[in-house]
């Protein structure tokens, strides 16, 4: 074995000995580690400064208790988290997660993930991501409010435009960042727009934010395609979710000509050939926040399969947007059986190890979510640029800028991917070329 490899290997083993049983953070560090050799072979300067020991541990990590009052009376209690990873290159930035799986295994893989998603975008933004463990299905308004009020009251002092903006993700929307926001105001008396992104549109906002992560995700397949001289014109595509990032997805994949058949939520999947009614699906899960079974209620010849894989449904192109390790081994099996020929990864991670395998083996197009996902992100960076120059775009201008870091970003995994041998590995090109920016603002600030 190579003296790199077994330098990537220890660094992996102090990582599982530091934190026992945070296996999806495990899962997160070693991907990103397996594409590492060539460049850590190349720049003996990194190792030297500990550079990824440095990168795989948080900067800093926030636990906090969460107590709040049900519409019954009785008090509750969660656990909030913040971990600020990683700083090299702006202030930490990435979004809350309120789900029961949260814990703090989850928030350091999301954070982890965020670092090199964050570089990608090639705009001034370090690594981070919070939660809670609350569950919000089945809650009250009130009941939101009050959570996201105790939630704050603590995050507030770890909070600032040039320490740690937070935003969305999984359970967090613009209902939540709005009371969020009110209580971090009132706590400490500044409208400072810049400190959370996803804002509502009066009131510090972006136009495009709410589309951003879907759209981006379609912009970014559509460069995947373009590489084999393909568009989405004529395509069945498979959407995982039916959250915020799934129904932009849809959204943009039916105004680029293809049709999306299938959708899901956490309790099955949706099946409509004549295309997904994408008003319907909205109305479903933004206004009843009901289940995507309802759907069968209006459109009588659609589908509905509770439980089971969604990944079983025939299609050209997936975009699984619902969560991490959504497909397993067996599931992307059955994607290559069923001659689907691109994958983009809309959620964070949805892929596990083994899938992903396949996907490279079987030689279909392969974007991993740092890269695939990073429109959303990148356009809460251009949402803090607004706020600093107390402007506000157009929905054209943000979204030719959307557009354009969506394919800058592709060009730099191809390139990067080219430079360390592993021609059309968007895998190879999201993690080093995302790496190298870190390492390089890293080691110019010596040992911090
Ligand atoms: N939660 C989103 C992500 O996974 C967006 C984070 C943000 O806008 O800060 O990238």
């Amino acid at each position: 074995m190579s003296k790199v490899d077994s330098h990537l290997i220890d660094v992996y083993d102090e990582v599982v000995r530091r934190n026992p049983g945070e296996r999806e953070f495990h899962q997160a560090v070693r991907e990103v580690l397996e594409s590492l050799a060539p460049v850590v072979a190349k720049h003996p300067e990194y190792t030297e400064a500990s550079i990824i020991e440095r990168m795989c541990e948080p900067e800093r990590q926030i636990i906090f208790r969460v107590p709040w009052v049900d519409d019954d009376g009785n008090v509750r209690v969660n656990r909030g988290f913040r971990v600020e990873f990683n700083s090299a290159l702006g202030p930490y930035k990435g979004g809350l997660r309120f789900h029961p799986s949260v814990y703090l295994g989850i928030v350091k893989f999301l954070g982890f993930e965020q670092i090199f998603k964050n570089a990608l975008t090639g705009l001034p933004i370090g690594g981070g991501k919070g939660g809670s463990d609350f569950n919000p299905r089945g809650r009250s308004d009130g009941e939101i409010m009050r959570f996201c009020q105790s939630f704050m009251s603590e995050l507030h002092r770890h909070i600032g435009e040039y320490t740690d903006v937070p935003a969305g993700d999984i359970g967090v929307g613009l209902r939540e960042v709005g009371f969020l926001f009110g209580q971090y105001k009132r706590l400490t008396n500044r409208y400072e727009s810049g400190v959370l992104t996803g804002k509502g549109l009066g009131w510090g906002g972006s136009l495009v934010r709410t589309e951003a992560t879907g759209y981006g995700t379609v912009f970014f397949a559509d460069e995947m395609l373009k590489t084999k001289n393909q568009s989405f014109e004529g395509k069945k595509v498979v959407v995982s979710g039916s959250g915020n990032v799934a129904i932009y997805a849809i959204d943009k994949v039916h105004e680029l000509g293809g049709t999306v058949i299938a959708c899901s939520d956490s309790a099955g999947y949706v099946v409509d050939e004549n295309g997904l009614d994408l008003d319907l699906v909205k109305e479903i899960k933004e206004v009843r926040r009901d289940r995507i079974k309802d759907y069968l209620q209006t459109h009588k010849s659609a589908s509905y399969v509770s439980g089971g894989s969604i990944w079983d449904v025939e299609c050209d192109i997936a975009l699984p947007c619902a969560t991490q390790n959504e497909i397993d081994e067996d599931q992307a099996v059955s994607l290559v059986k069923n001659g689907c020929s691109l994958v983009a990864e809309g959620a964070n991670m949805p892929s596990t190890p083994e899938a992903i395998k396949i996907f490279q083996d079987a030689d279909l197009l392969y974007g991993p979510g740092k890269a695939v996902n990073a429109g959303g992100v990148a356009t809460s960076a251009l949402e803090m640029q607004q706020n600093a120059s107390r402007d506000s775009w157009s929905f054209e201008y943000t979204e030719e800028r959307l557009q354009q870091i969506m394919r800058d970003i592709h060009k730099r995994c191809i390139k990067t991917a080219d430079q360390y041998g592993s021609p059309g590995n968007y895998v190879v090109g999201a993690n080093i070329g995302g790496f190298t920016q870190v390492a390089e603002a890293m080691l110019a600030f010596g040992v911090i």
